[in-house]
């Protein structure tokens, strides 16, 4: 193949100890992509819902990890069996998701990657992929942030495989959520439950760390969409969404598998060392931390969707949004970004433009 018909792309890490070089050939641009909003992707990322593809010679990127038993990673990566034949891979180091890998009886294996993590140089992203379904999106309730995205190349919405899930029209209705103590909590957790933690309203502690800043309302705390670079790239995943709140507000139920990955002086990114969601990033000089919305417990969320109690509408009962979305004019994906907001604006979240 001449390079005029291959582009090579690089998968990527955050803290830079995986970047592998993929070519990929034009002919196979635009590439099928996918959101999932499944409570595994959610909780194993930290992500609202995972942007993933299916990529050329993602195969052969690990060649001592391959059938019949899967076994043979460095210890540079993490891998996650979520289900039995199938691992989430990700850097050991800085937590990076890089890629899926699921697996048949006969060891026939399918390789998926992160979008976020896909470093693809100047082509557009209307070039690079499409994002063709959405998956269990009604894991979510009420469609969670999928609402706000419906459009935009995107052919429709699914629950469970292939059924339609009809987005309800309007977001779904928090349950109380109260701990042992009787306090008004919000509870978050990773896939494997190495890290669990509760949230307090600002209320409950109207004086403590961070209050003043990221408290709009004495019930609400700020949350944003933060378009980084640096928070993509983390992530793996296209909308890193976060809600900041004061350190003395989050109760600590269990950080046995806590890491924490100082990516630069001051600044620290936390995830589960054993499963790979993103718990959060904080500022050494803040009294607040910003925590992973995919990480939010909701009632029901391991059954039928329908009985669901929903995420936005959990978020709407929680947080307050920002008019100006964290460095939007970085977005790597201006369709998505726009769609946010108009999604957004359309729900009460934010006013819009
Ligand atoms: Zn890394
Ligand atoms: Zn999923
Ligand atoms: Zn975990």
């Amino acid at each position: 193949m001449s390079d005029d018909d291959s582009t090579t792309f690089h998968l990527a890490c955050h803290c830079g100890t995986h970047r592998y070089p993929l070519s990929v050939p034009l002919s196979a641009l635009p590439l099928f992509a996918w959101t999932c909003s499944c409570t595994t992707c959610r909780h194993v990322t930290g992500a609202p819902f995972i942007t993933s593809a299916s990529v050329p010679g993602l195969s052969d990127l690990f060649p001592a990890f391959t059938p019949p038993d899967f076994k043979g990673l460095p210890d540079t990566l993490i891998a996650y069996g979520s289900r039995p034949q199938g691992r989430r891979i990700s850097c050991t180091k800085c937590g990076t998701p890089l890629t899926n890998v699921y697996w048949d009886d006969d060891g026939n294996a399918h390789w998926v990657a992160p979008l976020g993590a896909l470093i693809v140089g100047d082509l557009t992203p209307e070039k690079v992929y499409n994002i063709g379904i959405h998956f269990w999106v009604g894991a979510t309730g009420d469609g969670g942030m999928i609402r706000w995205i419906p459009h935009g190349g995107v052919n429709w919405a699914t629950w469970p495989h292939m059924g339609i899930f009809d987005i309800p029209k309007e977001i779904g209705k928090p349950k109380p959520h109260q701990n042992a103590l009787g306090d008004d909590v919000l509870s978050f957790s990773c896939k494997c439950k190495g890290v669990q933690f509760e949230i307090l309203r600002p209320s409950a502690k109207p004086d403590g760390p961070g209050v003043k800043e990221m408290a709009p309302l004495p019930s609400k705390w700020h949350a944003n969409h933060c378009f980084c670079n640096d928070c993509r790239l983390w992530l793996g995943h296209l909308l890193p969404s976060a809600v900041s709140v004061g350190r003395e507000h989050i109760r600590w139920v269990d950080d046995a598998t806590l890491k924490v990955y100082q990516s630069s002086p001051g600044m620290k990114r936390m995830f589960c060392g054993n499963c790979g969601a993103k718990v959060g990033t904080s500022c050494d000089e803040n009294g607040w931390i910003s925590l992973s919305v995919g990480l939010i417990d909701i009632d029901g969320e391991e059954e039928d969707g329908k009985e669901n109690e929903g995420i936005a509408g959990l978020l709407k009962d929680w947080t307050e949004w920002g008019e100006e979305f964290s460095f939007g004019e970085e977005a790597s994906d201006m369709r998505l970004r726009d769609e946010v907001r108009k999604g957004m604006a359309k729900d009460g979240f934010i006013k819009g433009a």
